[in-house]
């Protein structure tokens, strides 16, 4: 291995044209925290897959060994459970850090978002990794500005139900630039916009995975409030793509990723009735405090600087984590995970 992140990331990027043909390059070595989760697994996939040494660190709060098992026994892969709000000594060439209670069930009075960011970026600062942290539109809070773009700074509740996510990550945006600027660590920052896809939890409450998991046990649909808010939803392979252009990139960010295709909650339920269950129900319930009534994201910078657009449009992309939700509700052996 190549003792610095610069050499060993230099070998990665700018001499992969020069090796012949049939010469694996060498990989590189990337810690992804939270890699056992929903993101973080589908991220780990692609790593592997492109020769890259894989360490996920995860305490299995809301992600499954399941979602990685597929690489047991590959030497390129190995699995730590750890909490990262515990100190971490490893020696790798980038992090991506993804560790986090992701979802409102979960993330209520968790010290994550700022211990285990903080953690990491003084692992970053000393073995010379690059970082990159996965930010969320939430930190726009309830916007007062749509779409948004990356300069918008947001209309966040500090002392609200929500406010441990939307202000842990605000925290953990600001601890990254200061030690980006303070320590020279090389940072990556991703605003990252509702996401769905295969292997998403399957109890956390978010509306793709509540909706899905409705319409295939036949109960009806939840929509809370009105269903007239809105939500721009993108599927994981296009997030993927663009967290791996960001680290690999040159700039800091930070960038949205997102789908802009925006949908309300009842044009949402319209599009899993059509694609699961057209005969499917809906419920209103009471809206949750704080629900921000919209959210599209303003990806021109993510397209100027990263090349990156998304390519799976939801009616695309829905049907393509239905067989992988039927399977871990039913356990239908038939269908293969996706
Ligand atoms: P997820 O819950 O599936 O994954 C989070 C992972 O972090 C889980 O495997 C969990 O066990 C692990 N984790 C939590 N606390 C930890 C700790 N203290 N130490 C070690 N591991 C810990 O959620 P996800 O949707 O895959 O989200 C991944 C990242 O993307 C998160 O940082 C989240 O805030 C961000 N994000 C996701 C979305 C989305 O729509 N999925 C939107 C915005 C931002
Ligand atoms: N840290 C870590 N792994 C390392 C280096 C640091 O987990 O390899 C943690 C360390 O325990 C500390 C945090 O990162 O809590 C911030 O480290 P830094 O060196 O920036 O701050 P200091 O320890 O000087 O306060
Ligand atoms: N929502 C809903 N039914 C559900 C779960 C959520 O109508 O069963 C709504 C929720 O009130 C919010 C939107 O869907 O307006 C998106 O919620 P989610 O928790 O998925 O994402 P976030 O609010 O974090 O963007």
């Amino acid at each position: 291995w190549p003792t610095t992140n610069t050499r060993s990331y230099d070998v990665a990027v700018h001499s992969v044209g020069k090796i012949p043909l049939g010469i694996k390059r060498k990989g590189l070595r990337v810690v992804v925290t939270g890699g056992a989760g929903f993101v973080g697994s589908h991220l780990v996939d692609r790593l592997i897959s492109r020769g890259d040494s894989v360490i996920v660190v995860d305490n299995f709060f809301t992600g499954r060994k399941e979602n990685v098992m597929h690489h047991f026994g590959n030497p390129n892969f190995e699995l730590l459970r750890h909490d990262v709000v515990e100190p971490l000594l490893l020696e790798v060439d980038q992090i991506y850090h993804l560790a986090c209670p992701a979802s409102p069930v979960h993330y209520k009075f968790n010290p994550t978002n700022v211990v285990g960011t903080l953690n990491m970026l003084g692992l970053a600062k000393r073995i010379g990794a690059r970082f990159l942290l996965t930010s969320t539109s939430e930190v726009y809070g309830d916007p007062l500005q749509h779409p948004q773009k990356e300069t918008y700074w947001g209309n966040v509740n500090p002392i609200g139900v929500r406010s441990c996510y939307d202000e842990g990550k605000r925290t953990a945006e600001t601890l990254a630039m200061d030690y980006h600027r303070g320590a020279g660590v090389e940072v990556r920052i991703a605003r990252i916009f509702n996401t769905y896809g295969p292997r998403m939890c399957l109890d956390d409450g978010r509306v793709v995975s509540n909706f899905v998991a409705q319409a295939l046990r036949k109960e009806a649909l939840t929509v809370y409030g009105d269903g007239k808010q809105t939500r721009s939803f993108q599927y994981v392979s296009d997030l993927v793509e663009g967290l791996m252009r960001l680290m690999e990139g040159e700039h800091v960010g930070p960038f949205n990723l997102g789908n802009p295709g925006e949908f309300t909650m009842l044009e949402l339920a319209k599009v899993v009735q059509e694609t699961i269950d057209p005969e499917a129900k809906i419920e209103y319930r009471p809206n949750t405090e704080d629900d921000p009534h919209k959210r599209k994201p303003d990806i021109t910078r993510a397209k100027e600087l990263l090349g990156w657009e998304p390519k799976v449009d939801l009616r695309k992309g829905l049907p393509l984590m239905v067989s992988d939700f039927r399977q871990r509700i039913f356990g239908d052996q038939k269908e293969g995970a996706t």
